[in-house]
């Protein structure tokens, strides 16, 4: 979400053994990312590059870790936008910005001597939901400039470019973006079932004093339909809860405190944007 904004050049050292769970999500995004590594052996077989990968999946189940995961496994340059920052703009200008974050990518890779880099665009519904049939200009410059970016990628350039979109609203894309040599690889990325959800906790609590008692797969258990991002936050309240108990290790009460306190929250989220 509103997280990650802001456009970054530096490659954040997010390696795919720190995200929990996706499994599946991993290993398929992995198999892709080979033509970043061996794009010799692609090119010598005619292998059609990939340009777009789409992720699709429910707030904070780790896209965007995903596609930081992803630069750092393929040593790419990563920079980053989310698709509402294109939007709400004077004509033009949401053009404008993405012809700027592909310049951005290409003069990051060579400054960093990178041959390759990842561009992440978070919501990318924002700019490439279904079209407002020429109603919205401003929109549709905005889309169609992503897509000429695209279409314009070629596998002999360097840097080479990969864009990663993340979206929870898969069906609303208009379908131009969905394409052949666009986003034309999709990656589901779900909530974590028990054993994500504990393998989750797990990295999350690494660096926190746990209680012998406090049992996280006891936790798992609990928060069935948690996110990971619910799911760091249990484990950061429940930190919170120690620290205000005086108290020098994570207790089950402060666990189960944790585990209230972000479901709560959770219900007066929704209530409010009803
Ligand atoms: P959004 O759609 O809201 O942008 P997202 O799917 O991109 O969400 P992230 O930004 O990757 O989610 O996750 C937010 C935070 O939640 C991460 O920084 C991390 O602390 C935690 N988190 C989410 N998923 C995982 C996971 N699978 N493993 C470990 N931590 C996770």
């Amino acid at each position: 979400g509103g997280r990650h904004s802001e456009t970054r050049r530096t490659p954040p050292p997010i390696g795919f053994d720190e995200i929990g769970g996706q499994e599946r999500a991993k290993r398929e995004l992995q198999e892709s990312l080979e033509f970043l590594i061996k794009h010799e052996e692609i090119r010598r077989f005619g292998i059609r590059p990939l340009k777009g990968i789409l992720l699709e999946g429910p707030p904070g189940t780790g896209k965007t870790l995903l596609a930081k995961a992803s630069a750092h496994y393929t040593d790419s340059v990563f920079v980053s936008a989310s698709g509402s920052e294109f939007v709400e703009m004077y004509v033009g200008v949401g053009a404008s910005r993405v012809r700027e974050l592909f310049k951005e990518a290409r003069e990051a890779a060579a400054k960093q001597g990178k041959s390759s880099a990842v561009i992440f665009i978070d919501e990318i519904d924002a700019i490439g939901g279904k079209r407002s049939g020429g109603q919205n200009r401003e929109y549709d410059q905005t889309l169609n400039q992503l897509l000429t970016e695209m279409d314009g990628l070629h596998p002999n350039e360097t840097p080479r470019i990969l864009v990663i979109a993340a979206t929870n609203r898969k069906e609303m894309l208009d379908p131009a973006l969905l394409r052949p040599g666009r986003f034309d690889r999709h990656i589901a990325v779900d909530l974590p079932d028990k054993a994500a959800r504990l393998h989750i906790l797990r990295l999350h609590a690494k660096n926190k004093p746990l209680a012998d008692e406090a049992d996280l797969e006891q936790v798992a258990s609990e928060t069935f339909g948690f996110s990971g991002a619910q799911l760091e936050s249990v484990m950061n309240e429940a930190a919170i809860y120690m620290l205000r108990e005086g108290a020098d290790k994570i207790r089950p009460e402060h666990l189960n405190m944790a585990i209230d306190k972000v479901m709560m929250g959770e219900q007066t989220d929704r209530q409010s944007t009803q």
